[in-house]
C-alpha cells in the first residue's frame, strides 16, 4: 500500500501539471470506486478548475474552485496516471478525467479495487470534514507533541504508529523500518517507553520518511508514480519483507510475526521485547 513517501511522490509529480486545469469530461467505469453516486461525482466535477494538489496522510487532495475538493485514497493497489489521451487505457482503469484544451488525461487505475474517490464541500479555508479525524503529519509534528501523545497510550507502539488518528500517513513498511532503527520491539507498550526511546523513534521515523521521499518511494508489488516510474527505497529496507534474512546490524535472522493483526518484521536481538 502506498504510504506517505509514495503518495508525496505522486503528488509532486502531479501538482505542476494539474494546476489550473479544468475538468471537461469524467468517465466512471466502476462505480464502487466512488463514495457517493456516479451522477453527483461527475456533475460536481465537470467545469471545476484544479487550484492545487496536496497530500494529507495517505490521501491526495485536489482543491477545486467553488469551495470543493476531490479526495483520492489509493489503498492497496490504486494508481493515478497522467497520460496523453490517445494512450490506450491499461487494464483496471476505472475513472478517466479529461481536461479542457489539454491533450492529457488523469486516470485512476486499481487492480484490487479498494481505492476510493469522492468530492466534498470544504468547511471553510482548506478544511475537509472527512479528513478531520487524521492525526498530525509525521514530518510536521514536534518531538514534544509526539512524545507526549505517545506516552498517553497503553497500546503496542506498532499499532499506535499505524493508527491514522495518532499520526497520518505511516503504514506497515515505514513503521517496521522506524522501529528497527529505533531498536524498539513492535509489541512494547507506548506508555511504558522512556522519553528517550520515543525521541529515538521520532527521529528514526523522520529520517526514513525523508530518505524514502528522496528515493521516490518504495516499490514492493505494484507502486508506481504518476509517470509510471518505480521508487528506489526498497534497496534501503532493513527488515520489511526480509523474513529469514540476516539483520544488517547484528546478523541475526529477521522474524515475521503478527502484531495487532498486522504482519511485522523485526530483529529480536536489536529489538528485544523486554527493553533495555
Ligand atoms: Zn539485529
Amino acid at each position: 500500500m502506498p504510504e506517505l513517501p509514495e503518495v508525496e511522490t505522486i503528488v509532486c509529480g502531479l501538482k505542476d501539471k494539474l494546476g489550473d486545469l479544468e475538468f471537461s469530461e469524467v468517465e466512471v467505469h466502476l462505480e464502487k470506486c466512488l463514495l457517493g453516486s456516479k451522477k453527483s461525482f461527475i456533475t460536481s466535477l465537470k467545469g471545476k478548475k484544479i487550484l492545487h494538489v496536496e497530500r494529507r496522510g495517505k490521501n491526495i487532495v485536489f482543491h477545486l474552485n467553488g469551495g470543493m475538493a476531490m479526495v483520492v485514497h489509493l489503498r492497496m493497489t490504486g494508481k493515478l496516471r497522467f497520460l496523453p489521451a490517445h494512450t490506450p487505457p491499461e487494464k483496471h482503469t476505472h475513472v478517466i478525467f479529461s481536461f479542457k484544451g489539454h491533450p492529457y488525461q488523469l486516470r485512476f487505475v486499481d487492480q484490487r479495487q479498494f481505492g476510493r474517490l469522492f468530492v466534498e464541500k470544504k468547511e471553510g479555508g482548506d478544511r475537509l470534514g472527512s479528513l478531520a479525524v487524521l492525526g498530525p503529519e509525521p514530518l510536521e509534528v514536534s518531538a514534544e507533541e509526539f512524545i507526549r501523545r505517545a506516552r498517553e497510550k497503553r497500546r503496542a507502539i506498532k499499532s499506535l504508529l499505524l493508527d491514522q488518528r495518532f499520526l497520518a500517513g505511516v503504514g506497515n513498511i515505514y513503521t517496521d523500518e522506524a522501529l528497527h532503527r529505533a531498536r524498539l520491539h513492535p509489541r512494547r507498550q507506548a506508555a511504558s517507553l522512556r522519553e528517550k526511546d520515543i525521541l529515538r523513534l521520532y527521529h528514526a521515523l523522520q529520517r526514513i520518511l525523508r530518505g524514502a521521499i528522496r528515493a521516490g518511494g518504495t516499490s514492493v508489488r505494484t507502486y508506481v508514480d504518476a509517470r509510471g516510474a518505480t521508487g528506489g527505497f526498497q534497496k534501503s529496507l532493513r527488515v520489511y519483507g526480509r523474513e529469514g534474512k540476516n539483520c544488517g546490524v547484528c546478523g541475526r535472522s529477521i522474524v515475521r510475526e503478527r502484531v495487532g493483526g498486522r504482519s511485522s518484521f523485526f530483529c529480536l536481538r536489536c529489538q528485544p521485547e523486554k527493553g533495555r
